[in-house]
């Protein structure tokens, strides 16, 4: 396993549509490995591939630290209701901001056995859903902001 390079905002790469997986390959395997690694390493509740510089549908997702999820192929099956509420993304260190999303998500993927399955959340895990699918789609929630992208800082010293 390997930490790898997270690619930040203005990185072509962040904004390009991914590629479905169509096998599992030891390349892959070690990707996966990798994305949560990196995930751990850099305090992360998720990783979208295109986040280390591959344009596959790969995501991993661990809002407790101890539950990941590998999500390959994913696709969201069903919303419900909304939370307001404050987004990061380690594509865009330093930053937060206020983003609505569903307070329920069901989603269907394949995990690294390629075995398919079906994933519900609500909540954080929701949100992180809805986040890091986003990035398969080539779309960073900076876009989804309401008012003004903050420094994390800052929020600091208002709470
Ligand atoms: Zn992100």
């Amino acid at each position: 396993m390997a930490i790898r390079n997270i690619r930040e905002i203005g990185d072509a790469v962040l904004n390009k549509k991914c590629k479905e997986v169509k096998e599992m390959t030891p390349r892959i395997k070690a990707l996966i490995d990798d994305m949560l690694e990196t995930m751990y390493d850099a305090c992360g509740v998720g990783l979208a591939a295109p986040q280390v510089g591959i344009l596959k549908r790969i995501v991993v997702i661990d809002v407790t630290g101890e539950n990941p999820y590998v999500m390959i192929n994913p696709r969201i099956l069903e919303t419900a209701g909304e939370q307001t509420g404050h987004e990061g993304c380690l594509s865009v260190p330093g930053k937060s901001g206020i983003v609505t999303r569903p307070n329920y998500v069901k989603a269907v993927a394949y995990n690294e056995n390629m075995e398919l399955y079906e994933i519900e959340g609500t909540e954080l895990l929701a949100r992180a859903i809805c986040h890091e699918l986003d990035h398969l789609e080539g779309n960073l929630y900076v876009d989804k902001v309401e008012g003004r992208l903050m420094d994390v800082s800052d929020i600091e010293e208002d709470e």
